[in-house]
């Protein structure tokens, strides 16, 4: 069987998958928080508990919310690393891949099926062309696709640590909070779950927010997005306007850096939660907003995921990968 792994900063996954032809079969999945293990063997050996039969591993795979260097990698904010060797002695295996996180999720997006995603804009797909993923989440990560002798080979980055681009007064006024707050402005202090509150620290400067009292709850954002999906607080509205539009733009910056002109990808769990205001228009005329590239932009297909599994789907067909090409 082929053993998957998602690790995030707040959340990790892990699963079980056969192999299919089309793409693997999920057998078992489990959940685990992150920061609540000594170890990834500990969560290694969790799962095996959870699965309650024994099984045997062939190949495995693990995407991980930090830079890869060869079979170690570091996630930011938790204290311990991770080791293709601790898979290796865990389940017996010499095939074991540590994948970026985001490079494990753009493994999926040629298996994804109709179910799994929302178009936001249908374009015209260039089947010689690159694509790119974008997610936010507890962070912000992006991949590009590159076409390599006709196939999509994803490449990880650490593009969410590159720096925010502010295109408007109230942006500029934006990055002058977060430089004071944070020494400088990163685009993932503004696009993601953490992004969010930034934005509703923007917001609500000096006024009472009625949704919100405690930015320092774990479900801080997501009551943030309620606030403004609801309609309950203007000023959580114009936070999840901000991050909206600031999202399609950094989407449309990923496109015209990749020139990925066969697709891009949203992934992350925060897009699904908030699909009425990212369908709104307003994604996706920052996406476009580029002249002299507008024409470019509006050719590229925009696809949400909504399979929040899709990065331990993408680890799964790496595995598979593995196995095809050994
Ligand atoms: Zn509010």
């Amino acid at each position: 069987m082929l053993l998957a792994g998602d690790v995030g900063g707040t959340k990790t996954l892990i699963g079980l998958f056969d192999r299919s032809e089309r793409r693997p079969n999920a057998i078992a999945a489990h959940g685990y928080a992150t920061n609540e293990f000594p170890s990834f063997t500990a969560i290694l050996d969790a799962f095996a508990r959870d699965v309650h039969q024994p099984f045997s591993v062939t190949a495995a795979a693990v995407g991980v919310a930090g830079p890869v260097f060869g079979r170690t990698a570091k996630l930011t904010n938790i204290a311990w690393d991770i080791s293709a060797d601790e898979v290796t002695a865990r389940f017996g295996t010499e095939r074991v891949a540590l994948l970026n996180d985001l490079e494990a999720m753009a493994y999926s997006v040629s298996v994804l099926e109709g179910d799994e995603v929302a178009v936001l804009q249908a374009g015209t797909a260039r089947p010689d062309g690159n694509a790119a993923v974008i997610a936010a989440g507890t962070g912000l990560g992006q991949a590009f696709l590159h076409r390599v002798h006709g196939k999509l080979r994803p490449v990880p980055s650490e593009a969410g640590h590159a720096d925010f681009a502010a295109r408007t007064d109230r942006e500029i006024e934006l990055v002058r909070m977060l430089r004071d707050r944070y020494g400088r402005a990163e685009v993932e202090q503004v696009l993601s779950g953490p992004g969010l509150l930034n934005l509703h620290r923007f917001t609500h400067r000096g006024t009472e927010c009625p949704v919100v009292d405690d930015l320092l709850a774990p479900e801080a954002p997501a009551r943030v997005s309620q606030g403004a999906l609801t309609g309950r607080c203007q000023f959580c509205v114009e936070a999840l306007r901000m991050f909206v539009a600031a999202y399609g733009a950094e989407a449309g910056n990923l496109a015209l850096r990749g020139v990925a002109s066969a697709g891009v990808f949203v992934g992350g769990g925060i897009a699904p939660k908030i699909l009425p205001a990212i369908t709104n228009g307003s994604f996706m005329d920052a996406f476009r907003a580029k002249a002299p590239m507008t024409e470019l932009l509006e050719r590229i297909p925009v696809i949400v995921i909504l399979n929040d599994n899709a990065g331990l789907l993408g680890a799964a067909v790496y595995a598979q990968e593995m196995l095809a090409t050994a």
